[in-house]
């Protein structure tokens, strides 16, 4: 006899686990079925692992400039090894504290892989248990994506590797080719270069970055430049020229395996969603990666909450505007929002205001100077994109969001008190420059 729920949730990643917690403080009686480790690719193989080898590489660096500070020292060394035990032990960490809240919200974490064999039946194969069955009248597929490869060109872990493949190189690298300019092959060359890898980017498209504000980029391509990163644009990868490890970042591919028999609609190669998260099928919901126009762990998350809310009986709708998102090279980059050519193209008259980190205060006093922050507004005044590369932007972009979430205006930001001397000075100058009463610069 199989085991009877109220919402099987499978994947176990920032979709499937979002989606069980919320429908658990709702009242469901969850099950929540992944194969692997608890926490998907996010905790796994993607947001947090690349995060921790980034804070060493960053540390490194910033002890390089130690002198600056009348701080000798010298001979500083970084030890691969003891950066991959520390990303590991970092790991460890979330995934034991995220199974304390999913377990406290008395989900019950089934492991195994799951494969659907019918509408509200999922058949589960373990190792240590073998087979058994769960049902329920609702599912929701949370089943994530994994690497993409170049076509004819399958991964061999020796010489073309997946992010999941170089997460846990301990080897120290000479030199690295990285096929793909986007936001994972950028992260990767940021912590490989600042340790003294020669990195190439090989990038088909025209520029690196696609979708990032333009100036934004120009800016980033400097700061990779400087730490020798070799960025081609424009080309396409040649394999039999590669000399050394070359790191396939091209994209990744939803993971259908176990969903097959639902014979779901599709859209190109995701399940076809609607803006509750429904599938072509009843009480069949879709989240994170598998669904998503956007393969960010945020988007995830709240896909999940929206599924679980729907699936309880509610009425919620997932929206695709103004979705942050962060990229952890040094300086950091925060986004939101359209860019300075969306808004254009889009046929508003706008305006612009922009501010450098070196007019700051607390950047000449942290030594933090590179880069801007740059806010496009409609001609009424309404803030539609914020840009920045500089200090802590992946945390600045947060009250940038939500601005834009509340349709705030650039008098509202320029007339928000900010406390001085912080990197948040600068989001409101870069709103008083866009009306032209700029404070700490000419405008
Ligand atoms: P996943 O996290 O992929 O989880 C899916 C889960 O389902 C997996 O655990 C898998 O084992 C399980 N599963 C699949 N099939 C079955 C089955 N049949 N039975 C049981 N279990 C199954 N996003 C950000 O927002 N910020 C970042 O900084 C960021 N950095 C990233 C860096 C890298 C290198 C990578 C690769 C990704 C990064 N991402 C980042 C993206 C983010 O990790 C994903 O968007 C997010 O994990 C998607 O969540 P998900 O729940 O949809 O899928």
């Amino acid at each position: 006899m199989s085991d009877k729920f109220d919402i099987i949730v499978l994947g176990g990643g920032p979709g499937g686990y979002a989606a069980a917690i919320r429908a658990a403080q709702l009242g469901a009686r969850v099950a929540l079925v992944e194969k692997d480790r608890t926490g998907g690719t996010c905790l796994n193989r993607g947001c947090i692992p690349t995060k921790a080898l980034i804070a060493c590489s960053s540390l490194y660096e910033r002890i390089g400039n130690a002198r600056k500070f009348g701080i000798s020292a010298e001979n500083t060394t970084i030890d691969l090894n003891a950066v991959i035990d520390r990303k590991n032990a970092v790991v460890e960490k979330a995934i034991k504290n995220l199974e304390v809240v999913i377990r406290n919200n008395k989900i019950e974490i089934i492991r195994g892989t799951g494969k659907v064999i019918e509408p509200g039946k999922v058949e589960i194969e373990s190792v240590e248990s073998g087979k058994s069955t769960v049902e329920s009248r609702i599912l929701i597929l949370a089943t994530g994506s994994s690497p993409a490869p170049l076509p004819g060109l399958p991964f061999d872990r020796d010489r073309f590797l997946s992010s999941d493949d170089i997460l846990d190189n301990r080897t120290p690298l000479e030199r690295l080719d990285i096929v793909g300019g986007g936001v994972i092959g950028i992260h990767f060359a940021q912590f490989y270069a600042s340790i003294g890898c020669k990195v190439t980017i090989h990038e088909a498209l025209p520029e690196i970055l696609p979708g990032v504000d333009e100036e934004i980029v120009g800016l980033v391509k400097r700061v990779l430049k400087r730490k020798d990163v070799n960025i081609l644009t424009g080309t396409r990868f040649e394999p039999s020229k590669a000399e050394g490890e070359t790191l396939i970042c091209v994209g990744r591919v939803p993971n259908l395996s176990g969903i097959e028999a639902l014979s779901l609609k599709m859209d190109k190669r995701s399940v076809a969603v609607n803006d509750k998260m429904g599938t072509s099928m009843k009480h069949v919901y879709a989240v994170g990666d598998l669904a998503s126009k956007k393969m960010l762990a945020h988007v995830a998350f709240e896909q999940g909450v929206v599924a679980a809310e729907n699936a309880m009986g509610g009425n919620r709708t997932f929206s695709y505007d103004n979705i942050p998102f962060a990229i952890y090279t040094s300086p950091e980059i925060g986004c939101v929002g359209m860019t300075e050519k969306e808004a254009l193209a889009a046929g508003k008259s706008i305006k612009i205001g922009k501010f450098p980190f070196a007019a700051l205060g607390i950047s000449q006093a942290v030594g933090e100077i590179e880069g801007k922050i740059k806010v496009v507004a409609d001609e009424a005044g309404t803030i539609l994109g914020v840009h920045i590369l500089g200090p802590e932007a992946t945390t600045l972009i947060g009250s940038a969001t939500l601005a834009i979430k509340n349709g705030l205006k650039l008098e509202q930001l320029a007339e928000t008190f900010e406390a001085h001397p912080t990197y948040s000075e600068g989001l409101q100058e870069a709103a008083l420059n866009a009306l032209k009463r700029s404070l700490h610069i000419l405008n």
